[in-house]
């Protein structure tokens, strides 16, 4: 059985948007994993098929309705095996590649995309939804961000990535300590007077491993000092008892 993502929307034309393209749509065509979307609004109950209402104690804005969430939720849960709920908000664990491994290593996902100003808190409570932001920023719904973390997971799923060392040299792939990625050079040797650095066309494979892994040190060290302070040692080397 496939890794399946099913989103909950009240946009579902927005799926499978940038991951029918590249790998994640070449995957997705070759059954590597599924994904489903369900219309939020087909579970309304009243005649103006309403998902949200005004909220309670006034302010601006409306609030996604806990039945028709909750219904939504049901329907796709129904759909095989339990599959972890996840609540895209910026209220939510800030993603990061150690979630993602996590939850690709799952049977998949359900995504609830939020709209307004978000859902009812009680539906978050009810069911257990895990509530996952994908930066320190606003978006205007959920759906970017669900395709955000689909694309994340997805990379890593069996066989939709080409070249099995990509996934463990780039940024993050160290899942105690972090770093980022060293910088990349291709062809030509020398463009616009910047030359290639010397290292890496010295065919010495040893060098260009240690270069490499300096230049990834220098770079978490300088743009992500909190991914830094989470290496212990004298030069930022990895202390065994760290998470
Ligand atoms: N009132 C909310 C707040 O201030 O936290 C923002 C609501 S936002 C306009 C509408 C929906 O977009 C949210 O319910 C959520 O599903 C999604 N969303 C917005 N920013 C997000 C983020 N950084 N990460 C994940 N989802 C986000």
């Amino acid at each position: 059985m496939s890794w399946h993502a099913t989103a909950l929307t009240l946009f579902p034309e927005m799926f499978p948007g940038t991951l029918g393209h590249s790998l994640a749509g070449r995957a997705l065509r070759e059954g590597l994993w599924r994904l489903d979307t369900l219309q939020i609004r087909d579970f309304a109950t009243d005649r103006h098929r309403s998902v949200d209402d005004t909220p309670c104690g006034g302010g601006a804005g409306m609030v996604m309705r806990p039945d028709v969430v909750d219904a939504a939720c049901a329907a796709a849960l129904a759909e095989g095996p339990a599959r972890p709920l996840i609540y895209l908000t910026p209220r939510g664990r800030l993603l990061d590649q150690a979630l993602v491994r996590e939850l690709a290593a799952g049977p998949g996902l359900v995504l609830v995309c939020g709209r307004y100003e978000g859902l009812d808190q009680r539906v978050i409570e009810a069911r257990g939804l895990r509530e996952v932001s994908v930066g320190d920023f606003v978006l205007s719904g959920g759906e970017p961000a669900a395709l955000v973390l689909l694309d994340a997971c997805v990379r890593l799923l069996q066989g939709v990535m080409g070249g099995a060392e990509s996934a463990t040299e780039e940024s993050f792939a160290e899942a105690a300590a972090p770093l980022l990625e060293y910088p990349h050079y291709t062809r030509p040797v020398e463009w616009q007077g910047r030359r290639v650095p010397e290292v890496l066309l010295s065919g010495h494979h040893a060098a260009v491993a240690r270069w490499r892994r300096e230049q990834a040190e220098a770079a978490t060290r300088e743009r992500r000092p909190d991914l830094w302070a989470r290496r212990g040692g004298p030069h930022g080397r990895l202390v065994e008892t760290q998470d």
